[in-house]
């Protein structure tokens, strides 16, 4: 595949730093190789003896001493190596890419980097670019300051519809030259923020199949892919990429710590360089401190830990559905309407009989008592009302998920009389 018309005009002006090369370089020279080259400060005069991380009795960490320098200073933009090669292993265990050996790994400061990232090597000022309906809300942020013509596919209970996504883009493309054709098909296919659909892989596959014949770069942002409430795994849009056309953005938020910072860009050579120039301008690299307490819990996990533990997050997160789940159906039936989230940590609601929440959550919710995001925040087009609510049921208690949907009835009736 050619990438070249992926890359902006503003981001192919962009030259390596050679700092940073050579910090690359460094993580392979040979032993005994004298660096001269960076701006690294000594770690002796860095305030820490020590660090230690106890995850249970059997898993901690403990840096000191040559371990603990490497921890607290810079590391290499594409990532400390040993927790990208550990990374690179668990991309193949899960995915198996059939293009993996032309594609390559950033470790990056969340997914939110990686999307920030990848939209800003991409995206050119008024650009079609293809997105479900509702839409990550902070996706949209990153692009809306493009004013990129949104293509939005509307979602159902399994996420995006590829039939309509073939006839906007048919429709799109008969009226417009080549050069207005969208680049970037973005998707978030597990637990989709906000709708809680897991998008089948039967609808995958036409999806895909879609973006090959439109050429389209897919963005698969799957922050919560070990989130899903089904039987099996869903298959990615990465293992199914025999095209390389794939950005693949993973994270630790949801399962190890979202203030760790730590997630994952998997794709083509030559757009994951792109995102390594960017990231070696802008931040340098992900905090070395995270990528080593990760990749030591990692390590002393091994790839069964690791599941065991994401097992455990399924679990939870599963048992919080239910208790939303229920509920709703105790206090919202016949105010509200909305499909059993597949996975993720969020139920989307329709309000019966009302346009807009917007009002309703900010002016009468909070007034209540309750904080719950307005399905305006996802929609492509911001310009109309829309009668969609999101309530995240990750962190509430029990007695406040209950609680919570007692308000939003409330809520909800009061908004009726006005
Ligand atoms: N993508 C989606 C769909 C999300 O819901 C989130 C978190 N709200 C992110 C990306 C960003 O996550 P992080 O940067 O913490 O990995």
């Amino acid at each position: 595949m050619d990438y070249s018309k992926f890359i902006n005009p503003h981001a192919s002006q962009r030259n390596p730093s050679l700092i940073r090369e050579m910090t690359q370089m460094l993580a392979t020279a040979e032993p005994g190789t004298i660096f001269m080259a960076g701006g690294f400060p000594n770690p002796e005069m860095f305030p820490f003896e020590s660090v230690d991380v106890r995850v249970d009795a059997n898993i901690q960490v403990h840096l000191e001493g040559s371990a603990l320098s490497a921890a607290l200073q810079y590391q290499p933009t594409l990532g400390y190596p040993p927790l990208r090669d550990e990374l690179k292993r668990l991309i193949y265990r899960d995915h198996k890419p059939p293009k993996f050996d032309d594609m390559d790994g950033l470790v990056t400061i969340g997914s939110q980097h990686g999307l920030s990232g990848i939209f800003g090597v991409i995206l050119q000022n008024g650009d079609p670019v293809v997105v479900p309906q509702p839409v990550y809300s902070s996706a949209l942020a990153i692009m809306d300051p493009y004013r990129p013509v949104y293509l939005a596919v509307p979602e159902d209970s399994l996420g995006m519809q590829p039939a309509l996504l073939k006839s906007i883009l048919d429709k799109w493309s008969s009226s417009n030259s080549h050069e207005q054709l969208p680049k970037i098909l973005y998707v978030n296919p597990t637990g989709t923020n906000p709708t809680g659909a897991v998008i089948p892989t039967e609808r995958k596959r036409e999806i895909y199949q879609i973006a090959e014949e439109y050429d389209l770069l897919i963005i698969e942002d799957d922050p919560y892919y070990y989130l899903h409430f089904e039987e099996d795994d869903p298959v990615s849009f990465l293992s199914m990429d025999t095209s390389c056309r794939v950005i693949r953005l993973e994270s630790f938020s949801k399962v190890f710590s979202s203030g760790i910072r730590v997630g994952f860009a998997f794709g083509p050579k030559p757009i994951i360089r792109q995102l390594e120039l960017l990231t070696q301008h802008t931040v340098l690299h992900c905090s070395s401190l995270s990528q080593v307490i990760v990749h030591r819990i990692l390590e002393q996990w091994g790839p069964a830990g690791f599941t065991e533990h994401t097992k455990k997050v399924k679990a939870f997160y599963r048992n919080r559905r239910n208790l939303m789940v229920s509920a709703a159906e105790k206090h919202l039936t016949g105010l509200a309407v909305w499909d059993v989230p597949r996975g993720g940590m969020f139920l989307w609601m329709k309000v019966l009989g009302l346009k807009d929440t917007y009002q309703m959550l900010m002016q009468r919710g909070i007034k209540q008592g309750i904080m719950l995001l307005p399905g305006k925040e996802f929609m492509p087009d911001r310009s109309i009302t829309y009668p969609y609510v999101r309530a995240s049921y990750s962190v509430a208690s029990h007695d406040d998920i209950d609680k919570g949907e007692v308000i939003s009835a409330r809520t909800a009736l009061s908004s009726y009389i006005y």
